[in-house]
């Protein structure tokens, strides 16, 4: 008598490599949304604009973002939020 385990990513039958790779990406994945999220609730006291998010990247260290906004004072406060 065994114990078998199956590993599954979205209904998906994977092996336990893949299964923890998937994890990996999810979890950078969630991390990536949430800062971006916190990113563009960035509002600009001066312009009244929010930050925007123009592209995002994987990296080996995780991820990175271009964020875009009216001023360098936007920019700036957008960056501090994602990496609070
Ligand atoms: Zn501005």
């Amino acid at each position: 008598v065994g114990i078998s385990l199956e590993y599954r990513v979205d209904g998906r039958r994977v092996s336990k490599d893949q299964f923890f790779k998937g994890m990996e990406e999810k979890v950078k994945g969630m991390a990536s949304d949430q800062v971006r999220a916190a990113v563009e609730r960035t509002r600009c006291a001066k312009h009244g604009r929010y930050a925007r998010v123009v592209s995002s990247r994987k990296t080996a260290q995780g991820f990175q973002l271009d964020i875009q906004g009216c001023c360098d004072d936007l920019i700036e406060r957008a960056q501090r939020a994602a990496l609070s």
